[in-house]
């Protein structure tokens, strides 16, 4: 990452002419003043545009290149450092599991001098951590993307799908994959539909506390991943992310299923509609629901996404011309989340009606979180039925989502896309609302 991570463009070549590196103490001069302060790394993904400065009083400073005029270095400061051990060596005689690194906190430290959470540990380095993992499986661990999972697109989705299914035919017993947990019910539902009876387990994991951290639950989730990806006897999507507060127990969720549902616990992740996949505790399964599909059976994997498709939440004085710039901007599939049993305004519905006329798809999903569309108990339900409207029972939004993309990445069109988006693939709809 050099001494500068994270800076790009016009700011880094401002930074390297003053001959800074992250962690100076760095005196910059402004069009309205001077500010001290110690210069912060920036995400990998973050603009040309600024430098952040971390102030005395312990708060972040973003200066807009346009009013900077010089800087100087008045202190220089530690380069931050971290050697993991050596990877350990695995017992032999046990499962292969392929380790994909996508980003994400679990892939992240925490500067504790600039307070800057970073993208710094890459699955090598992850391995090497959690030294158990050498007992449960032959860890190959392999780094694909470094970014925070709110910058993974369906294109990234399409590349992970197609990775897993080159390891599949390559012989592993499982796959984990790390990413940030903001997106990881996007991702999962996404990978769920490209790697239709994929043979082996696929576990998406992901950490709400960064794994330098003494409240981490980087490690457990990911010995948890790694375990039940090399030897569970079930096959399929899944995420495993921490179960209550305790520091022993992981949750297997199905990948259509899942939802993040709070900010920051590392119990936030919640099976909606269904009961949990598995449950892990230190010595395995604890748990494991009826239903799943065994290792093995056919393989469709269809790796490929079309991004022309939205998401909209409907709210209370929606402007219809959110819908018409759906449309423009491409959409041909809108997923909306109506209010209750799956309602829009009128104004809202009219616009729906000419997306539909069209020729576009307009699906519905609710923004309770829980239970079942009905579009039959009221006139505005009845109306969006008329019009063409498509009810997803009881999927999730977000799965939807990912479901409309990967829908259109099969070519499918018209009432061929409207079947696929009705039919249960991947447990995406569940025929019986699970209490709770
Ligand atoms: N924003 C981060 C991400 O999703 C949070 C996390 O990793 O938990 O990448």
């Amino acid at each position: 990452m050099g001494d500068l991570p994270g800076y790009k463009g016009a700011s880094l070549r401002f930074l390297e002419e003053a001959g800074a590196a992250v962690g100076d103490v760095l005196e910059v001069r402004t069009s309205w003043g001077t500010v001290t302060g110690t210069l912060v790394p920036r995400y990998l993904d973050a603009d040309g545009e600024h430098v952040v400065l971390k102030l005395r009083s312990g708060y972040n400073v973003g200066l807009s290149l346009e009013e900077l005029v010089d800087a100087k270095v008045a202190a220089k400061g530690e380069k931050p450092t971290f050697s993991p051990p050596p990877p350990p060596k695995p017992a032999p005689g046990l499962p292969k599991v392929l380790l994909i690194g996508t980003g994400g906190t679990i892939a992240s430290r925490v500067d504790y001098r600039t307070g800057a959470v970073r993208p710094a540990v890459t699955s090598d380095e992850l391995y090497s951590l959690v030294p158990e993992l050498s007992q449960v499986a032959r860890v190959e661990p392999e780094i694909m993307f470094d970014i925070l999972s709110e910058n993974i697109t369906p294109a990234h989705w399409a590349k992970l799908a197609r990775r897993v299914y080159r390891a599949v035919k390559e012989g592993v017993d499982g796959v984990v994959i790390t990413h940030g947990t903001d997106t990881l019910g996007y991702t999962a539902a996404g990978l769920s539909f490209a790697l239709g009876g994929v043979p082996v387990p696929v576990v998406l994991v992901g950490a709400q506390r960064s794994p330098d951290r003494p409240s981490s639950d980087a490690p457990l989730n990911l010995l948890a991943a790694v375990s039940i990806a090399g030897s569970a006897k079930f096959s399929g999507v899944y995420v495993a992310m921490h179960l209550g507060e305790s520091d022993d127990k992981v949750a297997l969720h199905r990948g259509t299923r899942v939802r993040k549902n709070h900010t920051s616990r590392r119990d936030a992740f919640e099976s909606v509609g269904v009961p949990l996949a598995a449950v892990w505790g230190r010595n395995g399964l604890e748990h494991v629901a009826d239903g799943l599909p065994p290792r093995g059976g056919e393989f469709k994997p269809a790796p490929r996404f079309d991004g022309g498709a939205a998401l909209l939440k409907f709210y209370p004085s929606m402007p219809g011309a959110l819908v018409r710039a759906a449309r423009r901007s491409g959409s041909k599939i809108i997923v909306v989340e109506g209010t209750g049993l799956g309602h829009v305004s009128k104004e809202v519905a009219r616009e729906l009606r000419l997306f539909v006329r069209s020729g576009g798809i307009a699906c519905m999903t609710s923004q309770c979180g829980r239970g079942r569309l009905d579009l039959n108990v009221y006139d505005t339900g009845r109306d969006l039925l008329r019009m063409g409207v498509v009810p997803l029972e009881d999927m999730l939004a977000e799965t939807a989502l990912a479901k409309a993309m990967w829908v259109l990445g099969t070519g499918a069109r018209g009432e061929r896309a409207k079947e696929l988006m009705l039919k249960d693939l991947a447990g995406e709809t569940t025929t019986r609302t699970f209490p709770g």
